[in-house]
């Protein structure tokens, strides 16, 4: 039989959904954005009102759909998905609002990509929690005033600095999700390994997290890859050689780089001598979208010092030219 795509599709969602922890006390890592959150709830619950307005900032990949989820489970109220790109006209803002139950969670991802008309509904919505719905148009338009039910909005954005500030002064906290340290990423490995059953050793374990990108949607993605692995080639070899193998045939490199990551670096060093080069540059030369170098791979980069911003543009680090096997005769050694 033909393997559907459309089913396969559904299984790695559903397992995604098999893997995210469902209450604050699971979820692995991030110590401070869970305290934060959990004064936010308790408050709330004392007081049996919906929780304040959250702002989820950070890279793909580290949880901010969970925490949605999470703070709905946690307050025992429904939850309700949207996202940015979904809501291009104020009217499709006013349709979900005046939906919603009592007391949901609204979860709006990519909150930054929304249309600017939303926008101002939005505020309005949040502050007062009532919107005014225009009628008409020209000079006999009227705008009619909408109350609509209290509910709580967690908005999820890769790029903070894209929210206008209105929106980012109504949220009652912002919570920045920063990249997981590798002995978190081995207990988000140790977990799923466990609901996959998939048995690994603490060796294997700790070389997945150490190239999962600081990322536990990744590392979620190579055990899968390793459990793969491990399926068709069974106990030939170490699983620590099976971990290694495994990542090698999907690109991942020692350090957990994948192929995105590792052209940027290289274009970067080898086509303008390391910078530095703008991101508008960048992204022509690489073939991939600017921003998706600057939300994905330029935050990570950063992060483990393979690239530096300058305000006149990117830079390899000598680290950088290290990693690709580069004489640095071209560093610019910013
Ligand atoms: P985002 O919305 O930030 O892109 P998700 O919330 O969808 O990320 O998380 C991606 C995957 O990683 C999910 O399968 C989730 O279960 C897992 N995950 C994310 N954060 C954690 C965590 N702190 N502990 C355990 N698993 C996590």
């Amino acid at each position: 039989d033909e393997v559907n795509p459309q089913a396969v599709d559904e299984t790695e969602l559903a397992i995604e959904g098999a893997l995210r922890p469902t209450s604050l006390a699971e979820f692995i890592g991030q110590p401070k954005v869970r305290g934060q959150l959990q004064l936010l709830l308790d408050a709330a619950r004392i007081q049996e009102r919906p929780a304040d307005h959250i702002l989820l900032a950070g890279p793909p990949g580290l949880g901010k759909t969970t925490l949605a989820m999470i703070v709905a489970h946690e307050s025992g109220r429904p939850l309700r998905l949207s996202s940015g790109p979904a809501i291009q006209h104020a009217g499709d803002l006013a349709a979900l609002l005046s939906s919603l139950q009592p007391g949901e969670v609204l979860f709006i991802d990519e909150i930054h990509r929304m249309a600017r008309s939303a926008e101002e509904m939005l505020y309005l919505a949040m502050e007062d929690f009532r919107i005014d719905i225009m009628v008409g148009k020209g000079a006999g338009a009227t705008s009619i005033p909408l109350d609509l039910a209290p509910f709580t909005l967690v908005g999820a954005t890769t790029r903070s600095g894209m929210l206008p500030n209105p929106l980012r002064d109504r949220f009652g906290f912002t919570a920045h999700l920063e990249y997981y340290d590798p002995a978190e990423l081995e207990r988000v490995v140790e977990r799923s390994a466990i609901v996959l059953g998939v048995e690994l050793s603490a060796r294997a374990r700790a070389e997945i997290a150490r190239r999962s990108r600081g990322t536990p949607r990744i590392a979620n993605r190579l055990l899968r890859r390793v459990r793969d692995y491990l399926l068709v080639h069974g106990g030939a070899g170490t699983d620590v050689a099976a971990v290694g193998a495994a990542l090698e045939l999907y690109d991942v490199d020692p350090i957990g780089l994948d192929r995105l990551d590792r052209a940027v670096l290289d274009i970067l060093i080898r086509r303008f001598g390391g910078g530095p080069v703008g991101l508008g540059t960048l992204s022509v030369t690489v073939g991939e979208e600017a921003d998706t170098i600057e939300s994905v791979v330029e935050p990570y980069l950063v992060r483990i010092g393979l690239m530096g911003r300058t305000p006149r543009g990117r830079v390899a680090t000598p680290e950088a030219y290290a990693h690709l096997g580069v004489a640095p005769a071209h560093a610019t050694g910013t």
